[in-house]
C-alpha cells in the first residue's frame, strides 16, 4: 500500500531531508585521495547525530555503517573500510537521516581527485537522469513515466541502467511502496498522488547493466564503474518538491 503523508508528516520529512542533504555536502568536503571511507562514515555519522537525527542505514537489515560507500565497480551498499581512496576513483555515497521517526534518503557520486573524462560523463549523465526522470511529474503521473524518462536519457549516452535495484517510497520506513524502477514504460505503474514521498535513484553503469548481488556486495558483472544519484521527493499537485 502506498502511504499518503499528512501535512504534518511532510513538515518533518522536509527536516529529515535537509539533514540528509547537508550530510552529503559535509562529506563531500573531505573526499580526496588518501581519505578512507571509514573516515567519511564517521563524518556523516557525527553530522547526523549532532543534528538530532539518527543514521537510517546503521543496523538497517544488519548494515554495519551510517553511509554506503561504493567505490568504482561497486554499485551500491559498499561497507566503509580502511582502504584509502585513490586519485581517479569514483565513489558513490548513499546516506539516510531519520528525524522524529521519518527518513530522508539521498546519494551522490563524487570524483576522487582528477578522473577520466568518461567517468565524469557517467557521473553527469547519472545526475541529469534524475532530473530528466522527474520532468513533468506531478499528482496523476505514473511511476512508469519516471522510469521511462530516466532510461531513455541514460541509454542515449550508451550507459547501462541497473534493473535489479530500484527506487522506493520513503516515510516512517526507509523502504516503502511503491518500487520506482529506472527502466520501463510511460503510462504504466502506480499512479502518483499528492503527498506521496518517493526516492528516485538512478544507478548507471559505464558498461553492461547486469550486476552481481552477493549479500551486501553489489558489483557490475563486467567490472565497469557505476554511478548513483538519489533524492527523496514529494509529489505535489503541480510538480515535485525535492526534499534532499
Ligand atoms: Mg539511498
Ligand atoms: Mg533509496
Amino acid at each position: 500500500m502506498i502511504k499518503i503523508k499528512t501535512d504534518k508528516e511532510i513538515e518533518i520529512m522536509r527536516k529529515a531531508g535537509e539533514i540528509t542533504k547537508n550530510t552529503l555536502l559535509e562529506v563531500e568536503k573531505y573526499i580526496k585521495p588518501g581519505v578512507t571511507t571509514r573516515e567519511l562514515n564517521k563524518i556523516a555519522h557525527d553530522y547526523i547525530v549532532k543534528h538530532n537525527a539518527r543514521p537510517s542505514f546503521l543496523h538497517y537489515g544488519g548494515f554495519p555503517a551510517s553511509i554506503c560507500a561504493s567505490v568504482n565497480d561497486v554499485v551500491v551498499h559498499g561497507f566503509p573500510n580502511d582502504e584509502p581512496l585513490k586519485e581517479g576513483d569514483i565513489i558513490s555515497i548513499d546516506v539516510g537521516a531519520c528525524y522524529e521517526g521519518y527518513h530522508g534518503d539521498s546519494a551522490r557520486t563524487f570524483a576522487v581527485g582528477k578522473i577520466d573524462e568518461i567517468k565524469q560523463k557517467l557521473i553527469d549523465v547519472t545526475k541529469q537522469s534524475f532530473f530528466e526522470g522527474i520532468k513533468g511529474i506531478k499528482a496523476g503521473s505514473r511511476v512508469g513515466d519516471i522510469s521511462s524518462q530516466v532510461q531513455n536519457y541514460v541509454e542515449k549516452y550508451g550507459f547501462g541502467v541497473v534493473r535489479d535495484m530500484v527506487g522506493h517510497g520513503v516515510g516512517r520506513n526507509l523502504h516503502e511502496d511503491p518500487n520506482v524502477p529506472n527502466y520501463g514504460y510511460a503510462g504504466l505503474g502506480p499512479v502518483l498522488k499528492k503527498n506521496m514521498v518517493i526516492a528516485v535513484e538512478p544507478m548507471v553503469t559505464m558498461g553492461d547493466y547486469h550486476i552481481n548481488i552477493n549479500g551486501w556486495d553489489v558489483r557490475t558483472v563486467d567490472g565497469s564503474v557505476a554511478a548513483h544519484y538519489e533524492n527523496t521527493i514529494l509529489i505535489t499537485e503541480t510538480g515535485v518538491e525535492i526534499l534532499t
